[in-house]
């Protein structure tokens, strides 16, 4: 296995209010916005990925 640890900046929408954040997106493909230390402010926990 790659002891990899690099994280991605990005941009993701959250599957439940369609709000759009800077996320960071780790290597295992958790997507956590950037600022936030938990999920988004309306309780989603999913979220989709923008290019
Ligand atoms: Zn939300």
């Amino acid at each position: 296995m790659t002891d990899s640890t690099t994280v991605t900046r990005g941009t993701a929408v959250c599957e439940n209010c369609g709000s759009v954040f800077a996320v960071r997106i780790w290597p295992d493909g958790r997507i956590r916005p950037i600022g936030s230390p938990a999920n988004c402010p309306c309780g989603g926990t999913e979220f989709r990925r923008l290019s």
